[in-house]
């Protein structure tokens, strides 16, 4: 019995497994209820009562030493499989691919910067709005096609909710809370009931600027104007003013810059004319201020608004716009560079 003992004992100390599975046969093969250590347990009932001390303390110390050993196989494996499998810490850093940001981001920020330059601060309002923010406080008439519902989203349960249709609900809600001067840059997401083409969209990008305070003319838009499309498009750039119509500003313009591509010379970006249009302005209608609760009589303002996707296509001649919203990162990728 003891010879026996002695030579399990040996074997154990020499086990080796280069493998979970192997190390789960060693532990059926010696600890398992069929395994030879249990066999040599069901045997001790058999060893003479004088030796039953002596052999009782050499097979615990053999069953102790076979769980260390299988343990110990098991962690080194363990171990092993972790050191040949897929982390290496050895090796360098894998090149992370960093992102890029869109190009609509990309050319708000050049924007919003240029008007933080002069002054202005940034003001955003939520793109879920009410009929008064979006509309009434904006002057436009009851019957006014753009409260019409082939060109708004309504919500269904609430018609005097809408997805807004443009930024300037944002102006409403400044000048309903701070009183003049007030000289803000509205950027935001805005929605319009548009079958989706490569020259239209259910929803853009605007970003619109008010300006309000004593003594505000035609003048200083038309100067802050040109100086936006110097700073946005270069210092050669020149800027027209063509009369035009909104319900929210009284005279209205629509401004053009001179083409950027052919410099003017005509080419067929600008329909051989030279020009692009890039935004509507005007001076704020003493409506306006009185439907915000600011005194007309005192005050003085101008507002402007443009397409962010419209001032990208100029900038890098993205010939359809569904480009914007489709995330093909090669599209993305191509404004690396300008990030
Ligand atoms: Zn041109």
């Amino acid at each position: 019995m003891i010879a026996k003992i002695q030579e399990l004992l040996e074997e154990v100390e020499k086990l080796k497994a280069s493998n979970l599975e192997e190390v789960e046969a060693l532990r059926i093969k010696y600890l398992s209820k069929k395994g030879s250590l249990n066999a040599l347990m069901a045997d001790f009932r058999n060893v003479p009562a004088e030796m039953k001390k002596e052999v009782g303390m050499k097979l615990n110390d053999l069953k102790a030493k076979a769980q260390e050993k299988i343990a110990a196989l098991k962690e080194a494996v363990d171990t092993q499989d972790c050191g040949t499998g897929e982390l290496d810490l050895t090796r360098t850093a894998y090149p992370v691919s960093l992102g890029t940001r869109h190009p609509l981001t990309i050319v708000k920020n050049e924007i919003v910067d240029i008007f933080s330059r002069l002054g202005f601060t940034l003001a955003e309002g939520p793109e879920i709005e009410d009929d008064w923010h979006v509309y009434s406080s904006m002057n436009f008439a009851d019957d006014h096609p753009a409260r019409d519902m082939q060109d708004t989203f309504f919500v269904e349960a609430r018609p005097d909710i809408v997805l807004r249709s443009h930024t300037s609900s944002v102006q409403a809600r400044v000048m309903e809370s701070q009183q003049p001067p007030i000289r803000v840059i509205c950027p935001g997401r805005v929605y319009r009931n548009e079958a989706i083409s490569a020259r239209a969209h259910c929803f853009f990008h605007q970003v619109e600027g008010l300006y309000i305070d004593k003594n505000v003319s035609f003048t200083d838009l038309k100067q802050v104007l040109l100086l936006f499309a110097q700073e946005m498009f270069g210092k050669d750039t020149k800027i027209r003013l063509r009369p035009s119509y909104f319900p929210f500003t009284e005279p209205s313009a629509e401004m053009d810059i001179s083409c950027n591509i052919c410099g003017g010379e005509g080419c067929s970006f600008c329909k051989h004319t030279g020009w692009v249009e890039i935004l509507g302005c005007g001076m704020v209608d003493p409506a306006v201020l009185e439907a915000n609760g600011i005194d007309s009589s005192v005050y003085t303002g101008y507002a402007f608004g443009m397409g962010i996707e419209r001032i990208t296509n100029l900038k890098y001649q993205v010939k359809d716009l569904r480009m914007f919203s489709e995330n093909d990162t090669r599209f993305l990728e191509e404004f690396k560079s300008a990030n």
